[in-house]
């Protein structure tokens, strides 16, 4: 078992280089503050939802791959998430720092980050959780099936997402809480507010 290590020495992301995991469970609102974050900070945003669903859009063979897992709130499988993030990250700088939102979500996908990001000269600068109850994400993503028609929002999608969260994404957690890089921050509250606290966590990391 790894010693805790402070939060405040090892969490300070701003201007150490590095990159930044990003999770959370579905509906917590991830996607909004990443892509507010990246924006202010000029990061990268890396978010392989998007980028499936984009294929998915665009009809591409990975996209027609990857629906069925989507579509029944399942993850896509480690190897063909893996592939897609290598490629993505292929094209980025390597003083451009990336804000991963999504990615890993297993344990087999953070390894393989790990060994991705030093085969590229890069590393993980910290990871910040954004978290909520049960009951409050389950009542948002109800509430998003309804008005923008994700066809991965169904109520029994909706529960499953969230228990393949529970089982498959909290050991990741504790994969990078071992080194003393997590940050939790709590979900709940106005969009803006919640933005706060993150640039804080990231600015203080306490
Ligand atoms: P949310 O955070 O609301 O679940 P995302 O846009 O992050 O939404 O992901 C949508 C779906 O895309 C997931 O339910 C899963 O099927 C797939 N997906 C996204 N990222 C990954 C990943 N790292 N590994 C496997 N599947 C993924």
């Amino acid at each position: 078992m790894a010693e805790s290590v402070s939060a405040p020495d090892t969490f300070k992301v701003h201007g150490t280089g590095g990159d930044l995991i990003f999770m959370g469970p579905p509906g917590v609102g991830k996607g909004t503050q990443a892509k507010a974050l990246a924006q202010e900070s000029g990061w990268i945003h890396l978010s392989t939802g998007e980028l499936f669903r984009d294929h998915i859009r665009r009809a591409t063979e990975l996209g027609r791959t990857v629906k069925t897992f989507l579509d029944k709130g399942e993850y896509v499988p480690d190897d063909v998430t893996v592939e897609l993030v290598r490629d993505r990250l292929e094209k980025i700088g390597p003083s451009t720092r990336v804000l991963f939102d999504g990615f890993p979500r297993t344990v087999a996908q953070a390894e393989a980050l790990d060994r991705l990001l030093a085969d590229m000269g890069r590393k993980v600068a910290g990871v910040l959780i954004l978290e909520a109850p049960r009951d409050e994400l389950y009542a948002r993503l109800s509430s998003r099936a309804t008005a923008q028609h994700r066809t991965d929002d169904t109520p029994e999608v909706i529960a499953n997402r969230l228990d393949v969260y529970d089982e498959q994404t909290r050991p990741v957690i504790s994969y990078y809480e071992d080194r003393g890089l997590v940050k939790r921050v709590n979900g709940v509250g106005r969009v803006k507010d919640i933005t706060t606290r993150l640039r804080e966590a990231l600015d203080n990391g306490s």
